[in-house]
């Protein structure tokens, strides 16, 4: 999964709810929504901080396989072979895709022999993994990936006129289509959690069988794929916290 899209989704979201505290008139809940925005604001940005700092550290400790060969051993070790192993531009831009049947690393990650690459790299060939055993959450995930982008996209334009003070929330219709738009996006947010564990667990189940490196480092590899995993658990609670505002306006205007 592509980790700079989801901190930016999760900046956006709480973005967005910042804008939304300040102006609606919501009686004494606004408070209490910006006392959680804000502990989401400074959650995520603990997150993120910790992630880059324990992947920059990581980066520095040597492996004896770049991250483009760390995946193609682990595909083939895997039994797949229909899967391509390619270099794509940016950073904390790796993917699957699992359209094309590509492993995407990052050019670092792809480049380099480090903890830190092997991880990612192993992670990302988790996801091929999931594919091709049909793993249950990756393949609901992307069955909802349609009905996501269409929410997305309408609740974008929701927003936009949130913003600019052309929604009302006293029109009750708003606000079941914002509710029923962020229901979408936080139960695909919550679907999401299971396949990037489960991607993270098959990384080190098959780093630690593989035998690439001591105890010390995969201990590292680890690490660095637990904090990007809660990145992923702050983006959900961040689309939680959202669905819970709007719902709790909802509830307020139909007393
Ligand atoms: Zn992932």
């Amino acid at each position: 999964m592509n980790l700079l899209a989801t901190l930016e989704s999760t900046q956006q979201i709480i973005a967005y709810a910042t804008a939304d505290g300040r102006t609606t008139q919501g009686g004494g809940f606004d408070m209490t929504y910006l006392f959680v925005i804000g502990g989401m604001m400074l959650l995520s940005w603990m997150v993120s901080a910790t992630l880059k700092r324990r992947f920059t550290e990581y980066s520095k400790i040597p492996m004896p396989l770049t991250g483009a060969e760390v995946a193609e051993k682990m595909l083939r070790e895997n039994g797949i072979n229909d899967v391509r192993v390619i270099s794509t531009p940016g950073h904390l831009t790796d993917h699957y895709d699992p359209l094309s049947k590509t492993v995407n690393l990052s050019e670092p990650v792809y480049h380099m022999a480090s903890v830190a690459a092997a991880a990612v790299a192993a992670h990302e060939c988790g996801h091929a993994v999931q594919h091709q055993k049909a793993y249950k959450w990756l393949t609901f995930r992307s069955k909802m990936v349609p009905a996501v982008s269409f929410a997305s996209q309408v609740q974008q334009y929701l927003m936009m006129a949130f913003i600019f003070g052309m929604f009302y929330t006293g029109s009750v219709w708003m606000l079941w289509a914002m509710v029923g738009t962020l229901a979408v996006i936080t139960g695909f947010s919550l679907v999401t959690l299971p396949v990037e564990f489960d991607a993270s667990r098959r990384a080190m189940v098959w780093m630690e069988r593989a035998g690439l490196a001591g105890r010390m480092e995969n201990d590292r590899a680890k690490n660095a794929l637990f904090w990007a995993a809660m990145t992923y658990v702050v983006g959900a609670l961040g689309a939680l916290a959202q669905l819970g505002y709007w719902v709790m306006i909802l509830l307020s205007r139909r007393d």
